[in-house]
């Protein structure tokens, strides 16, 4: 083993399963320690996400050792052993060979030398290993960095975003997550080397940037977009970074704006995406009013972005179940349901226009959005917010009917009344809920069946 600087004071907390891992494969000869992201976030308090192994064990000597393994990249080294219900992917410690394509390394080599597998890692405080009985190993100085929060290169930055684009975005997704600022020397690297993305697949982009976004500081969106990061992955940000926003509502551009939105939506995947994209069709719905020249509207454009929402999430290999919701809240963003009349039925009318299944999320899109707004867009509708949240909160603990489902009347006791079947019944049904959702008393079997006979009767003639 090379020499290296080790603490053997230092001592952190590792999970049992964890710590018989490491000892199983000490006792039988070989190094072994917790690496990386978990060491990392240990120091820092945070949870780690996965206990990742790194061992001078071979592959094959490590699934020898335990009982049940899973080949999980055995040619990259990495077995996953399982303990219970969890696994834990054991890596032989590693060398990169050559990168020639901006992403993979054209072959990789074992090697006994555990800081020959840590120059391989990206950044100085991913680049750390632990085990209890050597203590912190810590070649680069990750924990100088951690202590001044800092994301650094192990190594010259400019090779080592050459031997893999992605890592240009990792860099700024760390720093979104841990809150640190991004070294100089690596900072000035990225905007060098930001282009050698489009080397990069979809899928790969797709897991840092949702990371960046859902993360505690997704502000650091703006560092993407300075560095000439979004240029390649999300050309619709630079749009919106450059699209002002002249009215009385706002004080700041679009991607400012949906930032500061980003910030007030909870962190789950769908909000996050959502406050991404709710005004991404802004810069392509600018009009100016006829009276002042100066100012600007952008009528229409929720559902211009809501035309935009998919293709970029289906372009990032985003799962369907996630566009649709994502595309159903950009459509209804903008909706007011009381600024013209403050009446229940108007909010009923909303919730079944957009649906019960978002509405909520819909509420909290909109408090969001007011969020980022000026003081002026902020007071101007925020009343009939209140009230419509207000109204929203009785629909639900009444179990007030919005939808032809929640009708106490159903296709079924339509043909049984003697409706005949097609098109009609749909029809019917809408009529029933129009009625409901105008007197929500009506929504009940002896009324509703009264007038489904009504109706019945008429499409009859
Ligand atoms: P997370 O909390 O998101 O899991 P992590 O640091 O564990 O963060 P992973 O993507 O799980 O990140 O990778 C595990 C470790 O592997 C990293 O800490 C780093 O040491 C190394 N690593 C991962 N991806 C790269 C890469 N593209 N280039 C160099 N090293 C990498
Ligand atoms: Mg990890």
């Amino acid at each position: 083993m090379s020499s290296y600087r080790e603490n053997k004071d230092f001592k952190i907390n590792i999970p049992k399963h964890v710590r018989m891992i490491l000892g199983i494969l000490e006792q039988n000869g070989y190094e072994a320690f917790a690496v990386g992201g978990c060491v990392r976030d240990t120091i820092l308090g945070r949870e780690p996400q996965d206990w990742d192994i790194t061992t001078s064990a071979l592959p094959k000597q490590v699934k020898a050792l335990f009982h049940r393994t899973i080949d999980t990249g055995i040619l990259h080294g990495t077995v996953t052993v399982m303990l219970g219900h969890i696994g834990y992917e054991v890596t032989t410690y590693r060398i990169d060979g050559e990168y020639n394509d901006n992403r993979h390394p054209e072959s990789v080599e074992f090697t006994s030398d555990l800081v020959e597998d840590l120059k391989r890692r990206d950044f100085t405080i991913n680049a750390m290993a632990y085990n209890p009985t050597v203590g912190l190993i810590d070649v680069f100085d990750g924990m100088g960095d951690l202590e001044r929060g800092q994301i650094r290169c192990v190594g010259d930055a400019r090779e080592r975003f050459g031997e893999d684009a992605l890592r240009i975005l990792r860099a700024v997704r760390f720093s979104a997550q841990l809150g640190f600022e991004i070294e100089k020397n690596t900072l000035s690297s990225i905007t060098e080397m930001a282009a050698t993305l489009k080397y990069i697949s979809a899928e790969r982009i797709r897991v840092e940037l949702e990371k960046l976004i859902m993360s505690d500081h997704p502000e650091k969106l703006i560092t993407a977009y300075d560095t000439g990061i979004t240029k390649v992955i999300l050309p619709e940000f630079d749009r919106m970074m450059e699209c002002p926003q002249n009215t009385p509502y706002h004080k700041y551009n679009v991607g400012v704006h949906t930032v500061k939105v980003l910030q007030n939506v909870p962190n789950t995947k769908e909000m996050r995406l959502a406050a991404l994209f709710h005004d991404v069709g802004k810069p392509y719905s600018i009009t100016y009013d006829k009276k002042d020249s100066d100012r600007m509207h952008f009528y229409g454009h929720a559902k211009v972005g809501a035309e935009m929402t998919p293709q970029i999430m289906r372009r990032l290999k985003m799962d369907n179940k996630t566009i649709k919701t994502v595309t159903r809240l950009v459509a209804c963003h903008d909706d007011r349901p009381v600024s013209r009349e403050c009446t229940p039925e108007a909010v009923r009318r909303s919730v079944h226009k957009i649906g019960k299944d978002i509405y909520e999320l819909y509420l909290q899109l909109v408090y969001a959005d007011f969020q980022g707004k000026s003081d002026y867009g902020k007071e101007k509708g925020y009343d009939g917010y209140l009230y419509t949240c207000s109204q929203y909160k009785k629909i639900i603990e009444n179990h007030i009917c919005t939808s032809t489902k929640e009708l106490q009347i159903s296709g079924k006791d339509l043909i049984a009344l003697g409706c005949p079947t097609g098109a009609a019944i749909g029809d019917i049904l809408d009529t029933l809920l129009d009625e409901v959702l105008k007197d929500p008393e009506k929504n009940n079997k002896i009324d509703l069946e009264r007038r489904a006979l009504d109706l019945i009767s008429g499409t009859a003639q």
